[in-house]
């Protein structure tokens, strides 16, 4: 193991879509001597992976390779950071350096804890279980949609907050819809299970859903998890935790959504809100400075901002944590504060999306005052296959938009 120290103005853990947004951002505010900690050659932009799995997008268009994203000028670690001790600021990476910071930004994103539901880890393995949640995945979801002519299909989502909490019932309407068109959606019993009391937390946006979901048949079971599965039986266990029962049920194609929290290793630092076992690096929910560590900002899917975790969150974070990160840097007041917007576009049909934009005060905030976006519509479709893409590659990630 190589040891070497090195030193950064600002340290960025994390290449992600928060990690580049703020380089970029940072950049773009003259700010030099950047370092970022990512190990990994290849970039995702993961949205893409609901219309993979729902058969209406290849993979490899939600993948570039990391060098072609990183902002000019920023230095890059290619290693994984391993331990943050911000009373020293210092971060110690795999390889065994010691990188020390004026200001730290971290956004390593969310773990996917795929072993707290017992068998979900194996059932993956067998050939009727998918989940759109993993780059390599997310095609086999296709493949079993299309291949499923009759039977019990089961879409789940995990109790606890989750990266794009409308993913695990935007594949169900998807799939809903292929089969709707295949004319064997009658032959299919479609089960939602969702931990819960509502389809989604804004009512506007729930009640369209309803509809949606009555519009195909699809029993959903909210208050519940499935909390067993057995991938060689093709059988789960859901348990209402409302009604406190628990139900087996078969099933023919079973879409999982695992668990999620903050990589473990951000968990063990003292950066980790105390108070929650999922661990998440505990910043203001404004500003996104850490509570203890002024020089410490967080952002994105590990940050504990009770924001739903999006790219779009993201979109409006970054620049607030790159304005406030150039304010602590002068050693000024901070200036910017984020308001918990994130928005959702749920896929409701091949064609259609439904965009669901709202803030902490949980009310839509439309960003096209003129139409109605408490509806499916089918311009928003176009926006979430084609042109938020081009706004993450081309905009977001350069730190302009
Ligand atoms: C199926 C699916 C559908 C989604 N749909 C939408 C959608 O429609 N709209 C939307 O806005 N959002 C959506 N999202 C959510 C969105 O992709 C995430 O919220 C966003 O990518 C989070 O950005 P991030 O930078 O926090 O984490 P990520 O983008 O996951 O990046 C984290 C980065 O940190 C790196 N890293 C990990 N460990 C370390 C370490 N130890 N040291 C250094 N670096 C490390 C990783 O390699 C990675 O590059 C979806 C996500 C999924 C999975």
């Amino acid at each position: 193991m190589t040891t070497s120290a090195m030193h950064h103005r600002v340290l960025i853990i994390g290449g992600g879509s928060a990690g580049v947004s703020v380089a970029a951002r940072l950049r773009r505010a003259r700010v030099d001597d950047i370092g970022l900690v990512e190990p990994s050659d290849t970039h995702y932009y993961q949205p893409l992976w609901t219309l993979v799995g729902g058969g209406c997008a290849p993979a490899k268009e939600s993948a570039r390779p990391q060098a072609s994203i990183m902002p000019p000028g920023v230095a890059w670690i290619k290693d994984a950071a391993l331990d943050i001790d911000p009373d020293n600021r210092t971060v110690t990476t795999a390889a065994g350096a010691r990188v020390t910071y004026d200001q730290l930004v971290v956004c390593p994103g969310i773990q996917l804890d795929w072993e707290k539901i017992p068998g979900m880890a194996e059932a993956l393995r067998t050939p009727a279980v998918s989940s759109n949640y993993t780059y390599d995945l997310a095609p086999k979801t296709w493949q079993l949609i299309r291949d499923l002519r009759s039977g019990t299909a089961v879409f789940s989502m995990p109790a606890g907050p989750i990266k794009c909490a409308g993913a695990p019932q935007k594949i169900a309407y998807l799939a809903a819809d292929h089969w709707r068109r295949q004319g064997v959606l009658g032959d299919i019993r479609i089960v939602l299970v969702l931990p819960t009391p509502g389809m989604f937390g804004v009512r506007e946006f729930a009640e369209e859903l309803e509809r949606v979901a009555a519009r195909y048949g699809i029993e959903v079971r909210t208050s519940s998890e499935v909390t067993e599965i057995d991938g060689e039986g093709r059988r789960i266990v859901v348990t209402d935790h409302a009604g406190g029962t628990r139900e087996d049920i078969g099933y023919d194609l079973l879409h999982v959504v695992p668990p999620q929290s903050a990589p473990d290793w951000i968990k063990a630092t003292a950066l980790a809100d105390p108070g929650s076992p999922a661990g998440y690096v505990e910043v203001d929910k404004h500003t996104m400075r850490h509570v203890r560590h002024s020089n410490v900002f967080a952002l994105g899917d590990a940050g504990s901002t009770p924001n739903s975790k999006t790219g779009a969150a993201i979109r409006k974070q970054a620049p607030v944590v790159a304005r406030n990160v150039v304010a602590a840097m002068r050693n000024q007041p901070l200036p910017a504060s984020y308001g918990g917007y994130a928005s959702c576009p749920l896929t409701t049909a091949r064609g259609r999306t439904l965009l669901a934009e709202f803030d902490y005060t949980m009310r839509p905030t439309p960003s096209f005052p003129l139409i109605d976006t408490t509806r499916e519509r089918k311009d928003m479709w176009y926006l979430k296959r084609y042109g938020l893409a081009a706004l993450y590659w081309n905009l977001m990630l350069r730190g302009r938009a």
